[in-house]
């Protein structure tokens, strides 16, 4: 499909992603899933081409390239159709290293950033806690001054690369806790820790999709971090993840608008071959009404990607719309992934088919990185904050 915002250099771009991909991961990305993690080479794979680094600067190593080349490299690991591959590369390369890039310091960039690019380490993000995930206000990891260290208590759930991370970028709180009495969201800062200092365990936490990007449960016992490892301001966390998950949400999106174009792909294909009770699947009306709507869907949902990506872009910080594409892709594709599987029938429910993997993996989505409910929150919030105009209907 035509579209404004992609060149013929973007085209080309995509279709060496493509290419990758099918010759270096779909061959194996079962066997990865099987196994709850991906081989160390295939970062160094994905690094050699500059995947590792697209946005990132070039005094790092990265490409800097346009955000549209980011998002037709999303949607092309999204393609994949393997959710947990899809999470392990993007947290790594758009959401823990993010931090680095942007407020991280020379220093830290040369520590950690570039062996990151360079596919020399693999990186993760551990915001969530077991007893606050959406509410960033509730985490209680604590970093406590220490000389020239801090001392980091806490534990750290459902984080991405968890078990292969070499170092991770972890939400601790350095500040007091609010009049309230609860922690509150003032007081939060980001370190950088690395994985292998004394004091660290990790658990892994068995999911039911997502299942090669080896979730891990992550402990701070007294672990010492140098104070040089914060990113940024103290206690400024909270900004710098409120801007970075925008980013966060929108990789999101634009990872299922690739899920969902493969999945609807793979059911087109499937309606046109099976024959039932003498006509092919195709020409029966429920599931083209079925399919017709899921396009619809589809173009809809593709175009609020591409705006946002075309906003953020342009420099603005489009919140609403990140939400709103977060939002409407990973449902699209939870929609879509119930639908396929029912139209597959058996073909679809058996294991390791890609209907039965896209069911469990878009379930996934609409809980990371902000759950639905909250997206609706803060898009209600803004849609209801938005001027009325003047012609409108008046209050009676
Ligand atoms: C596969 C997967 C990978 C993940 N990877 C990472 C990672 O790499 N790093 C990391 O830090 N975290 C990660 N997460 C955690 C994720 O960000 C959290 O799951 C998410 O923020 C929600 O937190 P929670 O699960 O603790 O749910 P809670 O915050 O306890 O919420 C539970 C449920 O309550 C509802 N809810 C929550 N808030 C509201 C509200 N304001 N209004 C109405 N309803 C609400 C939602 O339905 C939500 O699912 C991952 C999660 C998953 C599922």
């Amino acid at each position: 499909m035509k579209s404004p915002y992609l060149t013929p250099d973007h085209e080309v771009f995509r279709i060496n992603v493509r290419t990758f991909l099918a010759d270096h991961v779909l061959p194996h990305a079962a066997d990865w899933e099987q196994e709850g993690g991906l081989p160390r080479e295939l970062w160094k794979l994905f690094a050699e081409r500059g995947y590792l680094g697209l946005l990132h600067p070039r005094s790092a190593g990265g490409g800097a390239r346009d955000l549209f080349t980011s998002v037709v490299f999303l949607e092309e690991l999204g393609r994949t159709g393997f959710g947990g591959l899809r999470a392990a590369v993007s947290v790594h390369a758009y959401m823990a290293t993010h931090y680095l890039a942007w407020v991280g310091g020379r220093e830290l960039c040369r520590t950690y950033l570039e062996p990151a690019v360079r596919g020399d380490s693999v990186a993760a993000l551990a915001i969530t806690e077991p007893g606050a995930g959406a509410d960033l206000a509730g985490l209680a990891t604590t970093a406590t001054r220490d000389g020239d260290h801090y001392v980091v208590n806490g534990t750290k759930t459902m984080v991405s690369n968890g078990m292969a991370a070499d170092f991770a970028v972890v939400a601790v709180r350095t500040g007091a806790v609010t009049d309230a009495g609860r922690p509150g969201m003032a007081g939060l800062s980001l370190l950088v820790v690395d994985s292998g200092l004394p004091g660290i365990g990790r658990e892994p936490v068995r999911t039911l999709g997502w299942c090669s990007a080896g979730t891990a449960t992550v402990s701070y016992d007294g672990v010492r971090v140098p104070a040089d490892h914060l990113i940024g301001r103290l206690n400024s966390g909270f900004y710098y993840l409120m801007r970075g998950l925008q980013l966060e949400r929108l990789v999101a999106a634009t990872l299922a608008l690739g899920g969902i174009e493969q999945s609807l792909d793979d059911l087109r294909g499937f309606v046109r071959g099976r024959r039932v009770a003498g006509d092919v699947l195709a020409e029966k009306q429920a599931p083209v009404h079925r399919i017709a709507d899921l396009g619809t869907e589809l173009a809809a949902a593709r175009q609020l990607v591409h705006h946002t990506a075309w906003l953020y872009d342009q420099g603005e910080l489009p919140t609403t719309e990140c939400s709103m594409a977060k939002l409407y892709t990973t449902e699209l594709a939870c929609r879509l992934a119930d639908v396929s599987l029912q139209l597959q029938g058996a073909h679809g429910y058996a294991e390791g088919s890609r209907a039965a993997r896209a069911y469990r993996d878009a379930r996934a989505a609409t809980i990371a990185a902000g759950p639905s409910e909250v997206m609706r929150d803060l898009i209600g919030r803004a849609v209801l904050r938005a001027p009325v105009r003047a012609d409108a209907e008046p209050q009676r």
